[in-house]
């Protein structure tokens, strides 16, 4: 049988300990046997990026931007303990933080549904994808400690030399403050990302803030993706799809209830915090695909957990671990289909399709992974595999 041709290639990134491993292991055993694959590879593990003081991580964003489809494999983020453990010349920044700054992108994260692992919240059905803006609000903002009685103002010097001044609060004793903000530009790019998303996959598009009471700020949020839906109405109308805004404790109510399969924009705190809830509420964080959209139309893929840094160490002590490779595996065929789409080659695509479902088959024929096992809820008995042999059933299948 003769390989499947690539024209353009995919900007693969290496990364680090357990996920390293399963890089491999995918490589090998579920592309390269049915792949002439084309890469331009960058190896974002910790070693390299120390070695090229980050160079590389930027040089990876930026071929990301050359040719629209990159595959990123899980990156150690280093902290104070790691700096030691690599012996680092300094603490470098995340990895994804400096790629979503060069691409300025929104993160979409999908859960991969299992028929036998049902979501705690019986009534959801298909996927909910969190779409949640990555820029400012309390990640950026500023705070102080009112440590006596005294008055709080927040001002606004523009450039121009108008002065715009509004009082916080008189405080009659201690407390908090804390000023925040955002960017029309990254707002609007958000929406654009938010909005090409939904019709890539063909899924409703909900967004919510608090603008009834944030009038200003997330009324600034709520303005401009009205604004910008305008541009996107006419697609939307074609295929069936709705854009819909509601305030965030609705959308929480009305999310809970629904049976999902549409993408729930957020803003960066609602986010952070509702995609922990949903992503757990499916089952489990290795079952979790992350996506970086670019707003000129550029896709990274990636796992949305960390490196399993735990099972590394086993494994460096000889154990054969149990690690989910599933959302790697997505993250690649994430890649190849829209490689596949943008250099129209049906037969990548249908690649791509056949390893997400031969990954699927797998587990819902009772082998899988150590992870999901407490999770298993059917009637065929559950076999405990490790990773390595999980990946040659999947194979075997494919
Ligand atoms: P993690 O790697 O996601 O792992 C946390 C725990 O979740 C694991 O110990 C494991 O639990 C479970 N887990 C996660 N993925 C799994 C999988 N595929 N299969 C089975 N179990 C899985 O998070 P972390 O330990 O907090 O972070 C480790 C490193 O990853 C850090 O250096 C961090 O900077 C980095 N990180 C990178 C990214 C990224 O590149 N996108 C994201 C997050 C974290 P048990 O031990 O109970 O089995
Ligand atoms: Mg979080």
């Amino acid at each position: 049988m003769s390989k499947i041709k690539m024209i353009n290639p995919i900007v693969e990134m290496d990364g680090d300990e357990m996920t390293r491993i399963l890089w491999q292991m995918i490589k090998d055993e579920l592309i390269l046997p049915h792949v002439e694959l084309k890469t331009e590879y960058y190896d974002l593990g910790l070693k390299e990026r120390d070695k090229t003081d980050d160079k590389i991580t930027t040089d990876a964003a930026n071929a990301i931007k050359k040719y629209g489809v990159g595959v990123k494999c899980a990156t150690i983020t280093p902290n104070a303990q790691r700096v030691e453990e690599y012996s680092l010349k300094r603490m470098y920044k995340s990895p994804n933080g400096t790629i979503r700054a060069i691409l300025d992108g929104t993160v979409f994260r999908a859960p991969i549904l299992i028929n036998g692992i049902n979501p705690v919240v019986k009534n959801w059905k298909k996927p909910i994808t969190i779409a949640r803006h990555a820029y400012g609000d309390v990640y950026r903002d500023v705070e102080m400690r009112a440590t006596q009685k005294g008055k709080a103002t927040l001002t606004f010097e523009g450039e121009d030399g108008t002065v715009e001044s509004e009082t916080v609060y008189n405080f009659e004793c201690p407390g908090v403050l804390l000023a925040q903000h955002n960017k029309d530009t990254s707002i609007r790019s958000f929406a654009h990302a938010c909005f090409r998303y939904a019709i890539a996959t063909k899924q409703d598009l909900w967004f919510s803030t608090k603008d009834t009471i944030s009038k200003k700020y997330d009324h600034t949020f709520k303005d401009i993706f009205e604004e910008i839906f305008q541009e996107y109405k006419a697609e939307f109308e074609k295929n069936g799809m709705t854009y819909f805004y509601t305030l965030i404790d609705d959308a929480v109510a009305r999310v809970i209830r629904s049976e999902g399969g549409y993408i729930w924009a957020c803003k960066n705190y609602d986010g952070d915090v509702m995609s922990d809830m949903v992503s757990t509420a499916f089952g489990s964080l290795a079952m979790m695909t992350s996506v970086l959209v670019s707003p000129d139309g550029n896709f990274e893929y990636e796992a949305a957990h960390g490196t399993v840094t735990k099972h590394y160490y086993k494994y460096l002590e000889g154990e054969q671990t149990s690690t989910n490779p599933v959302a790697t595996i997505f993250a690649w065929s994430g890649a190849l289909r829209k490689r596949g789409e943008k250099d129209e080659l049906p037969e990548l695509m249908s690649f791509a399709d056949r390893l997400e479902k031969a990954t699927i088959d797998t587990i819902e024929s009772g082998i899988m992974t150590k992870d999901l096992i407490g999770l298993w809820e059917r009637n065929i008995p559950a076999k405990q595999v490790t990773s390595q042999e999980f990946i040659t059933e999947i194979a075997s299948r494919l």
